[in-house]
């Protein structure tokens, strides 16, 4: 398998959400709408802890390339 379909795993112990960077067409709403938990500037990006998980849930529903999903 390539290194271009790594899928990355970010957990709060109670949700879990998928990244998949080959597939993010980098429409910025992730971060635009929940900076505190999705920040490309910062390494690990997400930061599950930044959010509840209803929020990090309906922030993740408006990725509109599936790049962010919920395991
Ligand atoms: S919302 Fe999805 S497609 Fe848009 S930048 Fe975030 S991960 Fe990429």
């Amino acid at each position: 398998m390539s290194d271009k379909k790594i899928v990355k795993e970010y957990s709060n112990g109670d949700i879990t959400v998928l990244w998949q960077p080959h597939l993010c067409t980098h429409s910025k709403k992730c971060w635009k709408g929940l900076l505190p938990v999705f920040d490309p500037r910062r390494k690990p990006w997400v930061d599950m802890d930044a959010a509840s998980s209803t929020k990090i849930v309906a922030q993740v529903n408006e990725c509109p390339s599936r790049a962010l999903s919920i395991k």
